[in-house]
């Protein structure tokens, strides 16, 4: 079971890269959490491509206030546990094909 994850659009520049408040998960990813109203809507998924490039995607957390503004349903992520953080399913990124869990709070390649 795995869940595809895109770059949100302000994160497309070539030169882009983690934020200075971003959380080192090990194996050269590195997450940034996003609040919306008050509280953590997900989190940008950073991980360095083959060329050492970053790359970047979107995990919105189910179930908090950002994901349930959706009327559709958007792709999101159940927490399994906040601190540290586990997600599930899987984080396949759509842009470059990195693939792996957040456990624990480290990244876990698939
Ligand atoms: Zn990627």
């Amino acid at each position: 079971m795995e869940q595809e994850v895109a770059p949100p659009p302000e994160a497309r520049s070539p030169e882009m890269a983690p934020p200075p408040g971003g959380i080192d998960i090990g194996s050269d990813h590195v997450i940034a959490y996003a609040e919306w109203q008050g509280e953590a809507a997900g989190v940008t998924d950073w991980h360095r491509k083959a060329d050492g490039a970053w790359c970047c995607g979107w995990v919105a957390f189910r179930g908090a206030k950002w994901e349930k503004s959706f009327t559709q349903g958007i792709t999101a992520w159940d927490v399994v546990q906040r601190d540290p953080l586990t997600l599930s399913p899987s984080l396949l990124c759509r842009s470059c094909g990195d693939h792996g869990f957040i456990q624990n709070g480290r990244w876990v390649k698939a």
